[in-house]
C-alpha cells in the first residue's frame, strides 16, 4: 500500500521497494496504457529475431531459459516471451531436433503487480498435446512461468543459467535519484524541476554518472547469469542529443506539462515548492554514447547492434482530432508509469490534482504534442562469447 503523503519524501532507500507501473486494469493502469510500447516493440522484432538466431541451441534434454526483466504487468511480456519461445522452437525444428521444453522467468521490482500478470497468463498447454497442438492454439502458452523479484541492477538467478535476456523499456529506470540532486547544498540541487530536462549541467552530471553506475551493475549481473553463447536483447529510452538536458520524448512526458502542473500546485497553496524539489522522476534517457562506454567498459560482451531506433509517439488515440482524448492519453501515460511515485510523494488526494492540471494543460496543447512528442530508444543486441 502507498504511504499516506504528509511529510513523505521518496528516500532513495526505498525507491526499489516501490517503484512500479500502476497496477490493476483501471484507465490509468500500465495495462490500459501501454498499447505504443507494444507498437514500438513490434516494429523492431526483426531485431529481436536477428538476436534470437545467434544463440546457441542446446541439447533438446536441457531447458531453454529465457527471462524478461522489467516486464511490468501487462500484455506486452507475455506476447513477447512467446515470440522469442516459438521462434527458437522453429530453429530447433529447422535443424530436425526436437525442441527442449521452456522455462520463462518474468522479472521485475517487488511492487510490481505480479497477480494481475498471472491471472492474464494463458493456462500452461495440456502436457499430453503435441507441440503442434500446442503452437497451433494461441491462448496456451508452450513453457513453465515463474515470478522473479527483484532489481536487475543486481543479481537474480544462479551463474551460467540463462540462454536469453530481453529487457524493454526498462533500463532508462534508475535505481535511485542520485542524492547530491536532492541535497540543497550541493550545485546538482535540482530546484525548480522535477526532472532533468532543462537541468543544470551538474545536475545532469550526476544523473548520468547513476545511469552509468546502474547500467555497469545490470551488465555484471548478466554476465555472470548467462550461459555461454546466450544473448541478450536491450531496449530503453534513448535521445539522439548529445546534451544529456535535452532528454527528447522523455524530455516532454516529464519536463513540460507535468513539470508545469507541479507549478500550478505551489500557485494555489496546495504544496511549498521545496516538496517539488523534493521530487525528481529517476529516468535518464542516455545517447547511443552513454550506452556504449558502459558496455565496452564492461567487456564481457560482444555487440552485435547498438543503434537508436526512432520508436514513434507514446500517444495512442482513437481521435487525433479529439483535443481532450488527447490530453487525457498523455494524462494517463504519465500517471501509468510516475503515479505510483507521485502518490508517495504527495498522496492520492493532491496526486489526482496534478494529474488533472497535466491533462487540461496538455489538452490545450494537443496539437503539438502530437506533433512532437517522439519516442528515440538504444536498442542493443548483445551476446556473451
Ligand atoms: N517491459 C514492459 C514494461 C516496461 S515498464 C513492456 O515492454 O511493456 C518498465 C518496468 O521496469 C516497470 O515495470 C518497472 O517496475 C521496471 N523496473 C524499473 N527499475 C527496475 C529495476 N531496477 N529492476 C527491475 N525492474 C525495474
Amino acid at each position: 500500500m502507498a504511504p499516506k503523503g504528509d511529510n513523505v519524501v521518496v528516500s532513495n532507500m526505498k525507491l526499489e521497494r516501490m517503484l512500479s507501473m500502476k497496477g490493476g486494469k483501471g484507465e490509468a493502469s500500465y495495462a490500459n496504457n501501454s498499447q505504443a510500447q507494444a507498437l514500438h516493440a513490434k516494429s523492431m522484432l526483426h531485431l529481436l529475431e536477428e538476436t534470437l538466431d545467434g544463440v546457441q541451441l542446446n541439447s533438446p534434454e536441457v531447458p531453454f531459459v529465457v527471462v524478461d526483466l522489467g516486464c511490468s504487468c501487462g500484455n506486452n511480456t507475455i506476447y513477447i516471451v512467446d515470440v522469442i519461445i516459438k521462434h527458437m522452437i522453429k530453429r530447433y525444428e529447422a535443424l530436425g531436433y526436437e525442441p527442449p521444453e521452456f522455462s520463462a522467468f518474468f522479472s521485475d521490482l517487488p511492487s510490481n503487480d505480479f497477480n494481475t500478470l498471472f491471472q492474464i497468463l494463458p493456462p500452461l498447454a495440456n502436457d499430453g498435446g503435441s507441440m503442434e497442438e500446442c503452437l497451433a492454439s494461441d491462448n496456451h502458452r508452450s513453457y513453465f512461468a515463474a515470478g522473479v523479484p527483484g532489481s536487475f541492477y543486481r543479481r537474480l538467478f544462479p551463474a551460467n543459467s540463462i540462454d536469453v535476456f530481453y529487457s524493454a523499456f526498462s533500463l532508462h529506470w534508475l535505481s535511485q535519484v542520485p542524492e547530491c540532486v536532492l541535497d540543497k547544498r550541493s550545485t546538482a540541487y535540482n530546484k525548480g524541476r522535477v526532472f532533468i530536462h532543462g537541468a543544470n549541467e551538474s545536475t545532469a552530471k550526476a544523473y548520468k554518472k547513476q545511469f552509468q553506475t546502474d547500467l555497469a551493475g545490470f551488465l555484471r549481473s548478466r554476465s555472470k547469469e548467462m550461459k555461454r553463447c546466450g544473448s541478450m536483447f536491450l531496449v530503453c529510452l534513448g535521445r539522439t542529443s548529445v546534451d544529456p538536458t535535452d532528454q527528447g520524448g522523455a524530455g516532454l512526458l516529464f519536463g513540460t506539462h507535468f513539470q508545469d502542473a507541479w507549478d500550478d500546485l505551489i500557485q494555489e497553496g496546495l504544496i511549498s515548492s521545496e516538496k517539488r524539489d523534493n521530487f525528481n522522476i529517476p529516468v535518464y534517457a542516455p545517447s547511443l554514447q552513454d550506452f556504449k562506454e558502459v558496455v565496452e567498459a564492461d567487456g564481457s560482451f560482444a555487440i552485435n547492434k547498438l543503434e537508436v531506433f526512432k520508436g514513434g509517439s507514446p500517444l495512442v488515440v482513437n481521435q487525433p482530432d479529439d483535443a481532450a482524448e488527447v490530453g487525457r492519453a498523455l494524462a494517463n501515460s504519465c500517471r501509468s508509469v510516475a503515479g505510483v511515485l507521485v502518490d508517495a510523494h504527495i498522496g492520492d488526494h493532491l496526486s489526482e490534482e496534478l494529474f488533472s492540471r497535466v491533462e487540461t494543460r496538455a489538452t490545450t496543447q494537443a496539437k503539438e504534442l502530437l506533433d512532437q512528442l517522439q519516442f528515440f530508444h538504444i536498442v542493443a543486441s548483445l551476446s556473451f562469447s
